[in-house]
């Protein structure tokens, strides 16, 4: 159910944002609800679509609607009150948040799942530039681009700034998007000296075999890009002139956490224990790309380890508010499976220093990541048997 704006909110437990972990909050909340606690959930947008059908959607190989999770039945089925807001101010000692338009929510715990935005360098702006988030705002724009190229309306070329695993694998999309338009070109650019800086050398290899395979250029370790408008260069010289430039440049904390008062790391990530709770604040946990582990390993940010969070912050959500103790541990998985897609019906997976590239990975990827979003689909429609 969403909420007519009203001027203050009391709750047991609010939950800003809906992201993986809080997915999975809301799943745990649909099948057991948590009774004798009002829980709000704020959110700007009650639909979300999936990031790890992205690729699928920018390649034309999927439709928005197969790759979209709608919040509002699981929160109907969990009981749960949706705010269709941002929260704008969180003030953890006084227990209070603000959303954008001034609503006042007093809570007795909060859990944040807030995601990432997108790291914007110094020198990189213009009217040809589209962020990789949000993700709705991504698909539009190349779905406009592509269907301008198609018709020869716009030069047919397309530039990735940041080649981590978002960036390789948008690469990989818009290559299959555009294959049928002549003259087509995609560009891979990136700081360091190779695609995929954070993998393993056997990784990097893997992934730049394959983008030559399909006809990606690759221009990395050529320093700092600049978009000067529409030219993008490094050091002064031209590197291309694109029609599109997408940006793929990591991740930046979100701005409300600098003005909360939270323990944040170096980077402005919230810190978290390993219960999933700020270490400056127990009442208030966070979870996903939000979030950082004040101990134990640096997790790069991916969707799989908020899933992973998720039943335990339910748990240990529950726990906080029935003042129970029992916390359930949060344990990372560092050598977690990543599997990308290059979008020509395989896909490269990715453990540790090992990489493989071939179709059972595509099947592997599209089997989990349609079966995440249907899970979410049936348990909203009233037939689900997703666990918690
Ligand atoms: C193109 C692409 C493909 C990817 N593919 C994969 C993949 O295959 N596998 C993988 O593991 N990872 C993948 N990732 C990374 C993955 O998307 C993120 O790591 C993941 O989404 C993080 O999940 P999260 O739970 O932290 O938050 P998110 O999924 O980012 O959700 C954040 C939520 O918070 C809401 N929100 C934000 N600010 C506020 C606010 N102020 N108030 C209230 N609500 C707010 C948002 O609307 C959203 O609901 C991909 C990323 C991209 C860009």
């Amino acid at each position: 159910m969403t909420r007519r704006p009203e001027a203050s909110i009391r709750c047991g437990l609010l939950l800003a944002g809906a992201g993986h972990a809080h997915l999975a909050v809301l799943r745990s909340l649909a099948k057991r609800p948590l009774r004798g606690f009002r829980v709000v959930l704020v959110v700007p947008e009650s639909r979300g679509l999936y990031s790890g059908m992205v690729p699928a959607l920018l390649a034309g190989r999927a439709s928005p609607a197969t790759a979209t999770i709608d919040v509002l039945p699981l929160a109907r089925l969990a009981g749960i009150e949706v705010v269709l807001e941002r929260v704008a101010t969180l003030l953890p000692a006084e227990r209070l948040a603000r959303t954008e338009s001034g609503i006042e929510i007093r809570w007795e715990a909060c859990s944040l799942d807030l995601g990432a935005g997108v790291r914007r360098p110094d020198g990189i702006d213009g009217a040809h530039l589209v962020a990789v988030k949000p993700l709705d705002a991504l698909v539009q724009r190349v779905s406009e681009f592509a269907s301008l190229a198609s018709r020869g309306r716009v030069e047919p070329t397309v530039a990735v700034v940041g080649a981590g695993a978002a960036g390789i694998e948008i690469a990989f999309a818009l290559r299959e998007r555009l294959r049928a338009v002549p003259g087509a070109g995609v560009l891979l650019l990136e700081e360091a000296s190779t695609v995929l800086p954070g993998g393993s050398a056997e990784g990097r290899r893997v992934v730049a075999r394959e983008l030559a395979r399909v006809g990606v250029e690759v221009l990395a370790g050529r320093g700092r890009i600049d978009l000067r408008g529409d030219a993008i260069c490094a050091h002064g010289t031209e590197l291309a002139r694109p029609s599109l430039v997408i940006l793929a440049t990591g991740s930046t904390p979100p701005a409300l956490l600098a003005r909360s008062g939270l323990a944040l790391d170096r980077e402005g990530y919230l810190e978290v224990d390993r219960f999933l709770r700020s270490t400056s604040h127990p009442r208030v946990s966070g979870a996903g790309d939000c979030a950082v582990l004040a101990e134990g390993p640096r997790l790069p940010r991916a969707g799989v380890h908020a899933v992973r969070q998720g039943p335990v912050l339910a748990a240990n959500l529950r726990a906080a508010l029935h003042d129970e103790g029992g916390l359930r541990e949060f344990r990372a998985r560092e050598k977690a499976l990543a599997l990308l897609s290059t979008a020509d019906g395989r896909a490269i997976a990715l453990r540790g220093r090992w990489a493989s590239c071939g179709r059972p990975w595509w099947w592997l990827k599209n089997r989990i990541d349609t079966a995440y979003v249907a899970g979410f689909r049936r348990l909203g429609t009233g037939d689900g048997t997703a666990t918690v």
